[in-house]
């Protein structure tokens, strides 16, 4: 196998939610959540207001390297959450709260508020 030193050019593998109530990526449209899998609107993020989600359309949204983050709630580690299309960062994943009190929020993703537009 002949090695390649140039990254490779990777489609873009975005799908379209099916669905009455989506969010997607502010700047191109990309859909990256459904509105029913929203768990609480009332976090924080680097922009201001921030929804907590279950669930997004991982295709759509691709996880950046782990790093340990030191947040409002305590230290987590998180993974950066990127849209495939255009690269905006549109939150992040919590893999591991460090607090106790925090661990309902592991496996979860945060979006922010600003970064996204709700369809419907
Ligand atoms: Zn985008």
């Amino acid at each position: 196998m002949p090695a390649s030193s140039s990254p490779p050019i990777l489609p873009v593998p975005c799908v379209r939610l099916a669905g009455d109530r989506i969010y997607s990526c502010a700047v191109c449209r990309t859909h990256t959540s459904f509105h029913d899998d929203v768990i609480s609107k009332a976090f924080q993020g680097r922009h201001g207001r921030a929804y907590l989600f279950n669930d997004v359309a991982l295709p759509n949204v691709v996880l950046g390297e782990k790093e340990d983050r030191l947040l409002m709630s305590g230290l987590h580690t998180v993974r950066d959450l990127r849209c495939v299309k255009c690269q905006t960062t549109l939150g992040w994943k919590y893999e591991i709260a460090w607090e106790r009190s925090q661990k309902y929020k592991e496996g979860k993703f945060i979006l922010e508020k600003a970064l996204v537009v709700c369809e419907w």
